[in-house]
């Protein structure tokens, strides 16, 4: 895959990029790695001061920014520009937050026949960060603040087609004023993530992205016994019970499917509608989708953009017509528009079978496949039969159902009524072939972080810790 900007929405190749060399890429992990010796002890305050002189850029630059990142990837510009003030909000959570997120956390000492114990949070070392291109700033900022406010430092590799969107993040940490190596974007191919992983100087990795890249990075990190965290694909379910409120939800499918063109792992991509509402669900859905406007994403009146690479928009045609030739039944859209670019229109379809590649494997594009279900066990059942365990969505005002898909639903997070976002606050992952590991909140800055366990004895009684005294 070259490292390009290639307009989604035209397909013109704006502008190339030569990897970086061996060499620069020696160069950069020894930066980074001499940089930690001295990041790891600046204090907290320090840290929080760039973190949030960051967050001020990023809002100061979003109009620019958004505009790089819809001309890199094709999401529209009001998408683009609020995920640039999200991430400005992630710094910020992170500036306000880590000190006490990270404090010691003292144990019970007498229990241990200490004379104090406690756990304290170190950071690790180099992490690298291997990134996709569906929420190019956001995906890297969430590694980012956390691993930056813990006293770690990053090494991005990101998606091949988001290039500038990667040299401008490591461009406003700098700004942010984080020192020099904190942050550095290598703009490598996939082939330079082994070696750079297997450099003694890297602590650990964190991938983002695809089964197989997640396979592959986890692979190599096992076998270097290196800590990773995999935030991988998902097909999650959205499941509709005839006491929900059948507008609303309605509206939400729709936005969890369609959301950044149908191209996030956290998009509601298998529908199961409860047998007493399908039909009025199918109808109205199906209506929604239809009107949606397909367009230029720059123009503040489109909904759907381009998907971002040729190859993604071939995927979502191949199980689209394969579920087609196996008898399932397109309700609007399902056919790629006559125009330049990597347009997909806004797709639904229904009697899909277990035996059809569509009903197991995630599909990255505006493709809803509409589910019945007889009952609330039947939804379960449905929405625990793919190998996927991101999120999950699930809508009903019975407390007794909210319990039952809050305990049985196989996902990394269940939403009720709602659908699922990431947020700072909240720990975001998953469970199955979605991937190991959380980011955001409490949860993502102890990823790479060494759990250091102290145990203080009393020289006053020689106790040695067996919990007799020592000789
Ligand atoms: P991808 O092809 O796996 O690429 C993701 C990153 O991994 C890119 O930087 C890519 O580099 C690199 N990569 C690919 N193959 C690799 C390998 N064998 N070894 C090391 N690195 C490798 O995924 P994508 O198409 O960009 O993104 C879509 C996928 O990401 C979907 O499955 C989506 O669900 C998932 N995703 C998950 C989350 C989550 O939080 N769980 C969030 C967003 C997206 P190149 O670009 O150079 O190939």
């Amino acid at each position: 895959m070259p490292i390009a900007t290639i307009n989604p929405a035209t397909g013109e190749t704006v502008r190339t990029f030569t990897p970086a060399t061996p060499e620069e890429i020696d160069t950069a992990i020894g930066r980074a790695h001499a940089r930690f010796a001295e990041y790891r002890r600046t204090t907290f305050a320090e840290r929080a001061k760039w973190a949030r002189a960051t967050a001020e850029l990023l809002e100061a630059e979003a109009d620019q920014t958004a505009a790089m990142m819809t001309l890199e990837m094709g999401k529209t510009l009001v998408a683009a520009r609020a995920e640039v003030l999200k991430c400005a909000k992630g710094f910020r959570y992170y500036a306000d937050n880590a000190e006490q997120l990270l404090a010691d956390e003292p144990a019970d000492a007498a229990a241990v026949g200490a004379a104090k114990a406690y756990t304290r949070y170190q950071p690790l070392g180099v992490v690298l960060a291997v990134m996709p291109w569906n929420f190019p700033l956001w995906q890297a900022v969430r590694f980012a603040a956390p691993a930056l406010m813990a006293g770690n430092v990053g090494i991005l590799k990101h998606a091949s087609n988001v290039p500038q969107t990667a040299l401008y993040l490591a461009d406003v940490i700098a700004r942010g004023g984080f020192p020099d190596g904190c942050f550095q974007t290598l703009l490598v191919p996939s082939s330079a993530v082994e070696p750079i992983l297997r450099d003694p100087r890297v602590a650990a990795a964190t991938l983002t992205g695809s089964e197989p890249a997640g396979r592959s990075v986890a692979a190599v990190a096992g076998d270097e016994i290196k800590p990773t965290v995999l935030e991988l694909g998902g097909s999650d379910p959205f499941i509709v019970m005839p006491s929900a409120d059948l507008d609303a939800a309605v509206s939400t499918a729709v936005t969890a499917r369609v959301q950044n063109n149908g191209q996030s792992c956290i998009a509601a991509k298998r529908f199961i509608i409860h047998t007493d509402v399908y039909d009025a669900f199918v109808e109205k859905f199906v209506e929604q989708m239809a009107a949606l406007r397909v367009g230029d994403p720059t123009d503040p009146d489109t909904d759907v953009g381009p998907l971002a690479t040729e190859q993604g928009r071939a995927d979502v045609e191949k199980l689209v017509d394969e579920a087609v030739a196996a008898g399932a039944v397109i309700r609007c859209g399902g056919k790629r528009l006559d125009r330049p670019g990597w347009f997909y229109p806004p797709t639904v379809i229904t009697n899909i079978r277990r035996d059809m590649p569509i009903f197991c494997e995630e599909v990255f594009g505006p493709v809803a496949s509409v589910y019945r279900a007889a009952d609330i066990d039947e939804a379960i059942e449905i929405a625990n039969s793919t190998t996927f365990g991101l999120g999950s969505n699930a809508w009903t005002r019975e407390e007794s159902e909210q319990q039952r898909f809050i305990d049985d639903i196989e996902a990394g997070q269940v939403f009720i009524n709602g659908m699922v976002v990431s947020y700072p606050e909240l720990p975001f992952g998953g469970i199955k072939r979605s991937g190991y590991g959380r980011e955001l909140a409490g949860h993502g800055i102890r990823e790479f972080c060494n759990t250091k366990t102290v145990w203080i004895g009393s020289p006053e009684t020689g106790d040695c810790g067996s919990g007799e005294k020592a000789e």
